[in-house]
């Protein structure tokens, strides 16, 4: 029986402690805030109870009282209970008020501090909030109180005083009187000051302005919460440090439409790069039942897809075979995805295109010598590569070793994609199944791969806006970053 009062940082990059997500994995029941990241749930149990009991900083929540009952009772009832709350748990989170309720009710708890939003979401805008030179002190204020009420708990000359940062949490409807008083109290109207909307998160936005502006830009650029308020000359620092908003994707939204077990890689890149990423993996792909031939019999083995590489290796080793099965043979990957994917199975393929199609690879294979190739591809394969090598006087036989079908799209998901900037393909066949799915490709600037999955856009009649070369994950990425700094 033990209550954990847990801080999740904000944002949704997983801003957790290991600590944090150690409990959270442990955890029976898990009572949470909306400001953590959506990570830090993913990794509750499946059969955990998790209960969203209302947001920080004000709107519709479960009264406290209700929030303080139900961590009793099921604590008291032997749960492993943890209360997340975003940023740290004892930084304007009632984390002490609860742990109070905890003590008097006879519950032993811990509490694991998280970042604090007046940290990480200054931060993240290239903001630091103490500095050697400009700031030697850092205090965190609540400006959710009228400063115009005559009993003001804050004292407002001394903050003015205060020798270092001001960072204000829940004011951005207080902004004007805060930069007032504050003027009022010495401060100069020149003095730097950042407004940090939904800091660490997709979206985030920074003001940078003084004392003197801030409240009247604020308002014109529609500033809401949450958001926290840095004051002092720190502020000016996120003109050389703003480093989230200046990678070259930061405030794109890109939908990725292949196959989920396949998004993951490009997702990152993406994200790295300061994307937002909506996946809506439109296809998966499905083994079929398929005899192995002996591959000794054959001289040439090309491989045109990861997932080909992955099912031939799976079907070697349900043979009780390895790599060896492949000794002697010339193995030739379409591209560098399908070479390291055979790679991963101890062959390193002889020849890999430089273009990564299969007209790429017909003309890598003119110098090979061959008597018998075997092609290992999925149902869906265009027929460029075994007809070039059935004209060179080969005998080819085409060993199909999945398939690919549709994956459902739900209506969330669909609204996502069609409102990104970016909707990419990587695939003919994620093409036709998007669009079988969505019903429309109209909104987001279309981005594909490569020849074979433009020619497939045009049969539907979209031209894409760009097209990557080289027809790689990477390519399309460039091609991405080159076309948003347009
Ligand atoms: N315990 C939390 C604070 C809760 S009070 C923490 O330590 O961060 C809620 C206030 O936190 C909001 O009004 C806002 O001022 C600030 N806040 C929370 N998430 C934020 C975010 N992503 N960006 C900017 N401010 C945020």
């Amino acid at each position: 029986m033990t209550a954990y009062l847990v801080g999740a940082g904000p944002g949704d990059r997983g801003l957790l402690t290991v600590r944090a997500a150690e409990l959270i994995a442990e955890a029976d029941v898990i009572l949470h805030d909306r400001l953590i990241p959506p990570e830090a749930l993913a990794g509750a149990r499946p059969d955990a109870e998790i209960v969203y009991v209302g947001k920080e900083g004000g709107g519709p929540q479960m009264a406290q009282e209700d929030i303080d009952r139900l961590l009793v009772e099921r604590a008291s009832a032997g749960a492993v209970v943890v209360r997340l709350k975003g940023g740290d748990p004892f930084v304007f989170g009632r984390g002490g008020e609860e742990a109070l309720v905890c003590r008097a009710a006879g519950i032993p708890f811990e509490v694991v501090p998280g970042i604090t939003a007046g940290v990480a979401a200054p931060a993240y805008a290239g903001i630091p909030v103490t500095h050697r030179d400009l700031a030697s002190g850092v205090a965190f204020v609540t400006g959710h109180e009228d400063p115009a009420k005559p009993d003001s708990a804050l004292d407002w000359p001394a903050l003015a005083a205060f020798p270092g940062t001001l960072v204000f949490y829940m004011g951005v409807r207080a902004l004007p009187r805060i930069a007032e008083r504050l003027v009022a109290g010495g401060r100069a109207p020149a003095e730097p000051v950042a407004v940090v909307e939904r800091g660490t998160l997709p979206g985030q936005r920074t003001l940078l302005a003084t004392l003197a502006d801030v409240a009247e830009r604020a308002a014109a650029e529609g500033i809401r919460a949450p958001a926290v308020t840095v004051v002092g000359p720190v502020s000016a620092l996120r003109e050389q440090l703003a480093w989230l908003e200046a990678r070259p994707l930061h405030g794109r939204t890109v939908a990725v439409t292949r196959a989920r077990a396949q998004a993951s890689a490009l997702a990152a890149r993406l994200r790295t790069l300061g994307a937002t990423v909506v996946e809506a993996p439109a296809i998966r792909t499905q083994p079929l039942p398929a005899a192995l031939p002996d591959l000794g019999a054959y001289d040439l083995l090309c491989v045109t897809s990861p997932n080909g590489a992955h099912e031939l290796f799976a079907r070697l080793a349900a043979a009780d075979a390895d790599a060896r099965a492949l000794a002697g043979l010339t193995v030739a990957a379409i591209g560098p995805g399908t070479a390291r994917a055979l790679g991963e199975h101890g062959i390193r393929p002889d020849v890999v295109p430089a273009r990564a199609v299969a007209e790429g690879l017909v003309e890598s294979l003119a110098g090979i010598d061959m008597r018998r190739a075997l092609i290992v591809r999925g149902r869906e394969g265009r027929d460029v590569l075994p007809d070039a090598l059935l004209e060179r006087g080969a005998e080819v036989d085409i060993l199909v070793l999945y398939e690919t079908v549709a994956e459902p799209l739900d209506e969330a998901t669909a609204r996502a994609a069609a409102g990104a900037d970016y909707l990419t393909f990587t695939s003919a066949s994620t093409v036709r199944f998007f669009l079988a799915a969505a019903g429309s490709l109209a909104g987001p600037r279309i981005a594909s791969i490569g020849p074979a999955t433009s020619a497939a856009l045009r049969e539907a009649g979209v031209e894409p806006d760009l097209e990557a070369d080289p027809h790689t994950p990477d390519g399309l990425v460039a091609a991405l970053v080159a076309d948003a700094a347009r």
